[in-house]
């Protein structure tokens, strides 16, 4: 994530454009950053997403997703199916497939926008192998991701790919039903489905990942 002061009005005066300025922020929304923090409590007490003087004279506009009636992550831009295809596509070259010579790779994003990468990762004992999915979920688990919204897959030699029964059974464990599951279809083609086309009657009951975080942070 990176906020910087730019000019909010185009003018040819350079004297004009430095009198508002506007609060710019570009990457993924990070709720913790500080200065987004010290944003969002400026406009919570003043009520307003334009303010007056706090800047030598000058005024500054913060984007209106600062708002108390707007939470950060609904300030993330979804990262579209076509991005993180494209984003899955350029780790094909980091799969570790040496037996299957059968590369895959796949991308899952959380609520603030993060997008997590896996490859599968083979062993000289085929049964230890791991794949791509379940490579990207574990990523976003262990760095403390919540809210997997959505996963995209590809692999290079089979379009659309779809995940692996065990993979179905871990994306229901961390993404909604209603979650979308894109795949590669080979040029500009996408393939989407829902966790609950992929896994209909997935097991359960499961918790949920917000409530097994809370309980071990107890
Ligand atoms: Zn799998």
């Amino acid at each position: 994530m990176k906020i910087e002061m730019v000019p909010a009005i185009e003018s040819e005066s350079a004297e004009d454009q430095t009198k508002v300025m506007r609060l710019k922020v570009t990457g993924p929304i990070d709720p913790a950053d500080a200065v987004l923090r010290r944003a969002r409590e400026l406009v919570q007490r003043t009520g307003s997403t334009s303010m007056g003087s706090p800047l030598n004279g000058r005024s500054l506009r913060v984007p209106s997703f600062l708002r108390s009636d707007c939470s950060l992550t609904q300030a993330v831009a979804p990262t579209s199916p076509r991005e993180l295809i494209a984003h899955a596509r350029s780790l094909l070259k980091r799969a570790y497939a040496p037996y299957s010579h059968f590369p895959v790779a796949a991308v899952v994003v959380d609520a603030q926008g993060r997008v997590f990468e896996g490859v599968n990762v083979e062993n000289a004992s085929y049964g230890l192998t791991i794949c791509a999915e379940r490579v990207a979920i574990f990523s976003a688990i262990a760095a403390g991701a919540t809210g997997l919204s959505s996963l995209a897959v590809t692999a290079q030699k089979l379009k659309p790919v779809t995940p692996c029964g065990a993979c179905r059974q871990v994306i229901a464990e961390f993404l909604s039903a209603e979650a979308q599951v894109h795949s590669d279809g080979g040029g500009d083609a996408i393939v989407t489905w829902s966790v609950g086309e992929l896994l209909p009657h997935a097991f359960e009951p499961r918790v949920s990942v917000e409530t097994a975080l809370a309980s071990a942070a107890e």
